[in-house]
């Protein structure tokens, strides 16, 4: 039955038999965008719109997802199991179709005689934000907590940023995105909004249009955003940290800092005001690269503007030094006391405030707190033997993959290729396509997308709990991940009441643990707002630390092991992989438009707007090297090189280089991608993917 039937009807315009159905984006994008999906019939969906009656989504979503119906119903969608029956990586016609029986038994066969040889910590269940639904994303860690299969470190986007804010402000909270519309100025901070995350761009162009808010952009190059920007702040990138402190050595020094807010609700005020006093704009300008002058200007713009909300994104905490440059951007509000005002204050994410517990959706009460934990991050690495990784224990040698890419999105891509290369190493994927980590399995296993499987989702941009239906049938063959994973349980003897549940019944029990109403009540209302009252967001009832202040000196030993050096207040942390003489350019992986990691490169609208991939490169430097458009460009350190092509560009500085993301390998010209060139190392103190914290040489191809 269609949910909202008078909508539907007003949006059905001729087709008469149109229904327009409730869903959320399901991907790896913090605006989870409420959806009206038109269905044509049981099997076959049409447009994909905003919700407008949202008030985040607000009617607005990417192009991307509009267009959803060429990814779901796209002719490559994996429709039967497959089995490999010749070479890894040799493409669909190293498979034979196989049936879902004989691939789950094959599959629960291959784990039992790898943990039958090494134990069950050989078995790695890997997966990611393919799906961010609760159910169909985190259900795998049922598997793996029944099974004492090895642990996995989620690393690839948000744990270093989780490490700076929370270090500052104690929980993963902040000002209600809508708010900004109550803002006089808006700063985007290491995010491009208008490629990932389009809601943003709504309400702050609402503060633009409505109070004649400012907005700036502080990243690297002139994307999208920065091109709609009053003002963009170019930083050489992982220097952030530095241009937080100049700014906040002119908010002290020219009267900005308010006295009676930093002594209400902060930690460590007079230690930071001393060690701002050497932090001048000057010093940055020798970092960051950008001129003292604006410095001073934003500096002073944001110092008079009590209504100035920050935006900041994960973009810049991609750095072995990304937790303090979060942390120092954090820091500016609690300094200019921001947060008592409307539309003043920040936001990273407002995903702290759901508390859904998921202790049968992820079988929290089997944990076996001895079982080892694998970085995913690391998987190359992993994959390769390194003992740093794993110790004592044995060697990975057999994987269940769900929702993720490893061979295009992980760091240290050669380390991959070379794991998923070992003959020894057993592989399931189960995926929507057969990706190129799909090519490297042994058993592929269809699944379905968020239009054809039920499931519930909350956000970090925003502050709503939404529950979906399947909108139509399976494709093909297609399954959902959770009746993969009950079948691969009963075939292995994993036990647990999870398993013998149906989705419905696993949302209902979260929620109803954790004080929600039911399931069915959320998805006929289309989604629960759960935002805070205006002091809790704005922490005027206290930050999330014990003491109830912000902490300019944060106990970083209380957020991660690998804390050692780490500067004790906001800073420029010279961790980074710096330029020498060897490596005189710093690479930025930035998220392209039309891909999401890798999600939509199978698409042909996204391959035509994205054209292929190109490094970004400063006319001087390209006049230097004698480099034209289109002429081919190799980019180079000690893990290997990558040829692209060069598209000159003046909207960077001289010593960076962009190459938009995540492209699959075969589009780079001898095969590999950029994440070759990514360091597997783990950012400080809590791991981290250092995705944007690269340098590299430049040669002519
Ligand atoms: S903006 Fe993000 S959440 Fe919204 S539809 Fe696009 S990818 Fe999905």
């Amino acid at each position: 039955m269609p949910l909202d039937q008078n909508r539907a009807e007003t949006q059905q315009e001729d087709r008469t038999d149109v229904q327009v159905f409730h869903s959320a984006c399901p991907h790896d994008c913090p605006s989870t965008c409420a959806l009206e999906v038109e269905r044509l019939d049981p099997e076959t969906i049409g447009r994909v719109r905003g919700a407008s009656a949202n008030s985040y989504t607000a009617g607005v979503i990417c192009a991307k997802v509009a267009r959803y119906a060429e990814r779901v119903h796209h002719p490559d969608r994996l429709k039967k199991p497959l089995r490999r029956i010749g070479a890894k990586g040799e493409g669909r016609e190293a498979f034979e179709e196989i049936s879902w029986d004989e691939a789950l038994d094959t599959a629960a066969e291959k784990l039992r005689s790898a943990v039958a040889k090494f134990g069950p910590e050989t078995v790695w269940p890997y997966y990611y934000a393919g799906t961010m639904g609760l159910v169909q994303r985190d259900g795998i860690n049922r598997l793996r907590h029944a099974m004492g299969y090895s642990r996995q470190h989620s690393t690839f986007c948000s744990t270093l940023a989780d490490a700076g804010w929370l270090a500052g402000a104690g929980s993963k909270k902040g000002v209600d995105a809508r708010e900004m519309a109550e803002s006089d100025l808006i700063v985007i901070w290491g995010c491009n909004p208008v490629s990932t995350q389009v809601n943003v761009m709504t309400h702050a162009s609402r503060a633009r249009k409505n109070r004649g808010a400012k907005i700036v952009v502080v990243d690297p190059y002139v994307t999208e955003t920065a091109k709609q920007a009053d003002i963009h702040l170019m930083p050489n990138p992982g220097t952030d940290g530095a241009l937080a402190c100049a700014v906040m050595h002119v908010l002290f020094r020219d009267g900005h800092a308010d006295r009676a807010y930093l002594e209400k609700y902060t930690a460590g005020h007079a230690e930071l005001e001393v060690h701002l006093g050497a932090k001048t704009p000057e010093w940055a300008e020798e970092i960051t690269g950008i001129p003292a002058a604006e410095i001073e200007a934003f500096a002073a713009l944001y110092g008079q503007t009590n209504r100035s909300y920050l935006r900041l994104g994960f973009g810049f905490t991609r750095s072995r030094n990304g937790a303090v440059q979060m942390f120092s951007a954090s820091c500016l509000p609690a300094v200019t006391g921001a947060w008592q005002y409307p539309g003043g204050g920040a936001l990273y994410s407002n995903s702290g405030i759901y508390g859904i517990d998921k202790t049968i959706i992820e079988g929290l009460d089997r944990v076996d707190q001895q079982t080892r934990i694998l970085d995913q991050s690391r998987i190359g690495p992993i994959l390769t033997g390194d003992p740093r990784d794993l110790g004592d224990g044995p060697p990975v040698t057999a994987m269940f993959v769900q929702n993720t890419n490893p061979m295009n999105v992980a760091p240290d891509l050669g380390k991959v290729r070379e794991g998923f290369s070992r003959e020894d190493l057993f592989v399931c994927v189960h995926e929507q396509f057969l990706t190129e980590t799909a090519q490297m399995a042994d058993i592929v296993l269809p699944a379905t997308t968020f239009l054809e499987h039920d499931d519930m989702y909350v956000a970090g941009g925003h502050t709503h709990l939404q529950v979906t239906k399947a909108v139509i049938a399976p494709v093909g063959e297609a399954r959902p991940n959770h009746w993969v994973l009950g079948e691969l349980a009963r075939r292995l003897g994993a036990e647990h009441p999870g398993f013998d549940m149906s989705e419905w019944e696993l949302m209902d029990d979260a929620l109803q643990r954790s004080g929600y109403a039911d399931a069915q009540s959320v998805w006929e209302g289309h989604w629960d707002d759960r935002v805070e009252g205006f002091d809790d967001a704005h922490f005027l009832n206290g930050f999330g630390h014990a003491d109830g202040k912000f902490h300019f000196m944060p106990d970083w030993s209380k957020i991660g092991g690998n804390h050692a050096g780490m500067p004790t207040l906001p800073d420029h942390d010279t961790v980074i992989d710096g330029r020498d003489d060897a490596h005189p350019f710093r690479l930025v992986t930035a998220p392209s438009r039309n891909y999401l990691n890798t999600s939509f490169t199978e698409t042909a609208t996204s391959q035509k707007r994205e054209g292929r991939p190109e490094a970004q490169i400063h006319p001087e430097v390209c006049k230097e090297m004698g480099l034209e458009t289109g002429d081919q460009v190799r980019i180079g350190n000690g893990q290997g090189s990558v040829v692209v092509h060069v598209r000159p560009t003046e909207g960077l500085r001289r010593g960076t280089v962009i190459v938009e993301s995540v492209w699959p390998n075969k589009a780079f010209i001898e095969g590999i991608g950029i994440n070759l060139l990514v360091s597997a190392e783990a950012g400080k103190p809590n791991g981290g993917a250092v995705f944007h914290d690269t340098a590299v040489w430049l040669q002519t191809a």
